[in-house]
């Protein structure tokens, strides 16, 4: 009989647990830090968050958590909220984190079709949750965090603390299959109820690996890490896994984290990664350069979750000597697909062109397949020209929503999984977001990008922030209508926007009116929330109708 030639290496599952013991044993003295307003940071070592995680293990299965039970968090980023990441997976639990700005409908909603068993909330946030408790009858037990030196638990509810304090530490962790589930989030949601993307081990462990990579975010045990990212954002874009598993320092934000806040932070701690969504970075920005923030610590700034102006990343650069990196990602990816790093010959470029590549999204990390389609289906080439719905495969891509019998229409017959984001890919593989498909602007028979425009405006020095949005029209269907916002004690015309964006924008992409606003809103994760626009604007008329 022939020898087995295949199979001979060990069938070791790719589950946290290696990289929680792994860091527990390498990392003890190293540190993580969460942020408490008024008072000094909280510190203390992995050390102590090891032993911690592992007696919060010992009490989840004392509250009756067992395997593939759903254990929410409803909580601001802290190192509790740390610990929950770790110790519910690590059982064999579900870590389902809500988001805690969503409408109470919305949350009610996914408390029940998640079917969460045990909440776990910061005291400062209790008051939005309490009056939902009727509603969530699959919820059996309430936990209180005590985020702010002054949380209060509310009588007849666990208090963490004490939680952990009664409970010794889990002394064995118990053997996990790669693909047991580890985690739960649901996306933003702009149609229809959200849905959930549940992730597993296997997807998660493997993220982890290609985001540590020197061409992702080139992680390291050296790197301070700030936790800006809502860690009930889209996994808090793996860096809570990614960050212990490499050994990284941890700065978490606390409770309702300010622009302020950050640049003290960053530049105490002397931060050098710290992801977050460009309406942050613009916030920062204005600070920074007003107050005068050393943030020149920060090596990498991975933005995303919208498209980065490309003005920004210069900006960043140039006058704050801080490296942004564009990268797109989602919910239902883990959240990491591409990011825009320069190759190596892209060095000797003209700093122009180098700009015009980083402000793209980027090409796909190790691990993710891409693709371009137009809307027969057929594989679009990468020219950089060629527009079309981005599709993707991967071993952390979703593939399939939790108890959502709509799955099946975002995926293709052969297995990728559809976005929803229309997109070029240059003959690099770097991609470029051109929409999410409902924010095209169709013109006449052209597409306007409503992300070129508003980014073009956002280059603008009078300018804080610009969202453009189709508006009807009775001649070209739609045009484009900016919604800009000046920047503090500025003045600006229509004329002088228009005149700024002539030179560089196709005549019919040019928008028909600007309109100044206060703020541009936002989504519970900070994007620029165009829905809100679309409806405000909806009667608008056009000037010459
Ligand atoms: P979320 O699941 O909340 O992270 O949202 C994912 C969506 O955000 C994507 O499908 C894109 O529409 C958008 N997005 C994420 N990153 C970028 C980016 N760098 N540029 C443009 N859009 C982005």
């Amino acid at each position: 009989m022939a020898a087995r030639i295949d199979a001979l290496m060990m069938d070791y599952p790719l589950t946290l647990t290696h990289f929680f013991e792994r860091s527990r044993r390498l990392f003890p003295k190293k540190t993580i830090a969460t942020r408490v307003p008024g008072r000094p940071l909280f510190r203390y070592t992995y050390a102590d968050f090891a032993e911690r995680t592992m007696r919060l293990a010992a009490a989840l299965r004392a509250l009756g958590v067992k395997k593939g039970d759903r254990v929410a968090t409803f909580a601001w980023n802290s190192h509790r909220h740390l610990e929950l990441y770790w110790a519910v997976p690590l059982i064999g639990g579900v870590l389902h984190t809500l988001n805690i700005r969503l409408s109470r409908d919305d949350l009610a909603y996914i408390v029940n079709h998640a079917g969460d068993s045990v909440v776990f909330a910061d005291a400062s946030l209790w008051a939005a949750l309490e009056g939902l408790r009727d509603r969530i009858p699959t919820v059996r037990r309430f936990v209180i965090m005590p985020d702010t030196p002054d949380a209060a638990v509310p009588p007849g509810l666990a208090e963490y603390e004490d939680l952990l304090a009664g409970t010794a530490p889990i002394t064995s962790w118990p053997e996990l299959a790669e693909t047991d589930a580890s985690g739960m989030c649901y996306t933003s949601g702009t149609t229809g109820h959200p849905k959930g993307v549940v992730y597993t081990h296997r997807a998660v462990f493997l993220h982890c690996l290609a985001q540590a990579m020197t061409d992702s975010f080139g992680l390291s045990e050296r790197d301070v890490i700030f936790h800006m990212v809502p860690m009930f954002h889209a996994n808090s874009w793996c860096v809570p896994y990614t960050g212990v598993m490499v050994g990284a320092t941890h700065v978490l934000a606390g409770p309702n984290p300010q622009p302020r806040d950050i640049c003290e932070i960053v530049q105490s701690e002397k931060v050098t990664v710290c992801g977050g969504v460009p309406t942050v970075w613009i916030a920062v920005k204005e600070l920074v350069e007003h107050d005068g923030y050393d943030i020149s610590s920060l090596r990498c700034i991975p933005i995303g979750g919208s498209a980065a102006p490309r003005s920004l990343i210069e900006l960043y650069d140039k006058k704050f000597g801080a490296s942004m990196t564009h990268a797109w990602g989602m919910t239902e990816m883990t959240p990491l697909g591409t990011l825009s790093r320069l190759k190596s010959y892209m060095l000797d470029w003209p700093e122009d062109r180098q700009y015009a590549v980083r402000a793209r999204c980027g090409y796909p990390s190790v691990g993710v397949d891409v693709r371009i389609v137009d809307d027969d289906g057929r594989e679009l080439p990468w020219d950089g020209q060629s527009m079309g719905e981005l599709q993707v495969r991967g071993p952390w891509v979703v593939g399939a929503y939790y108890d959502n019998p709509e799955s099946a229409a975002r995926f293709t017959a052969d297995g990728w999984f559809r976005t929803g984001d229309v997109a070029t890919i240059d003959a690099e593989g770097y991609v470029q977001i051109t929409d999410r498909t409902k924010d095209l602007i169709k013109s006449g028979g052209e597409w306007i990008s409503s992300v070129d425009v508003e980014n073009l405006i956002m280059a603008h020095p009078k300018v804080l922030e610009a969202a453009v949005i189709a508006v009807p029209h009775p001649k070209w269907v739609e045009r484009p209508l900016a919604c800009v916002v000046p920047r503090p004690g500025e003045r600006i015309e229509r004329a002088e926007i228009i005149e700024f964006l002539r030179p560089k924008l196709a005549r019919w992409a040019l928008p028909d009116e600007v309109v100044l606003i206060d703020a541009v809103p936002k989504t519970s994760v900070g994007k620029f929330d165009k829905k809100v626009l679309r409806e405000r604007f909806k009667d608008w008329t056009p000037r010459e109708a």
